[in-house]
């Protein structure tokens, strides 16, 4: 491929808190193919679990490295918060170098106005998980979350991720996915033909019909080792590789 350096996207990495053939990809991704990028654009769920900046950064030190380095190379890095890592704050960005991104927003790719979500917000037809998403992301219930100790937070933490579990076994397929007009609401809000999400884990590029003319929604590839894919956006379009 020749032409001026790619566009990275990535989400749901979901890397685990123990040693994982995922995280190693993650970082060899970093110090590779995301080296000759532009910009990387990371959308969300890229941590299992992230209960707060002072034990994220340890446990995911190796990554945080391997994102500092990134950004202090000249790749601009960009994240926007997933479910699993709403908790991610300041310390993160400010010793990483990677920028915060509101969701939704809106950048230009490749000459298009795209719209960026990690995509859970279009999920509207889970009502339970819409008033948790709305609850957790309060600045005071997050503030009160932190003052709790350590093992207090772990334990809520690991309780919630089972809790959703179960409520993901028992719930209809379709209640999971993306609802069709809150998409073409929120596309047609900001004037875009093109979105670009995660969350759902079902990898695609679906067609959205927009009063406007033809649209489409991009879900990112969710990484489950040894399948681990982001998308490559260049002059000639978009591309699925392996990382
Ligand atoms: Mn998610």
């Amino acid at each position: 491929m020749t032409g001026a350096a790619p566009t990275l996207f990535l989400s749901d990495l979901h890397l685990p808190p123990q040693t994982s053939a995922l995280r190693t990809r993650f970082r060899r991704f970093l110090d590779g193919p995301a080296r000759k990028a532009a910009r990387v654009y990371i959308l969300g769920d890229l941590f299992e679990a992230w209960i707060g900046d002072d034990v994220g950064m340890q446990i995911y030190a190796a990554e945080v490295a391997a994102l500092a380095a990134l950004s202090a190379s000249g790749v601009k890095v960009y994240f926007q918060h997933g479910n699993r890592d709403f908790l991610v704050g300041e310390a993160f960005f400010d010793l990483t170098g990677v920028e915060r991104l509101a969701d939704p927003c809106v950048i230009d790719v490749s000459g298009r106005n795209t719209l960026l979500s990690h995509g859970d917000i279009f999920c509207t037809d889970d009502r339970p998980y819409q008033r948790w998403r709305w609850f957790s992301r309060q600045r005071w219930a997050q503030w009160l979350f932190m003052r709790l100790p350590l093992s207090r937070r772990q334990k809520i933490a690991s309780e919630l991720r089972s809790g959703s579990d179960t409520a993901k076994r028992n719930k209809p397929e379709n209640i999971m996915d993306v609802n069709a007009r809150a998409v073409r609401l929120s596309m047609a809000q900001f004037g875009v033909t093109q979105l670009i999400h995660g969350h759902t884990h079902r990898p695609g590029t679906y067609a959205v019909d927009l009063p406007i003319g033809p649209a489409h929604r991009i879900v990112l590839p969710d990484w489950r080792d040894p399948v681990c894919d982001y998308l490559s956006a260049h002059q000639q379009g978009i591309e699925r590789l392996p990382a």
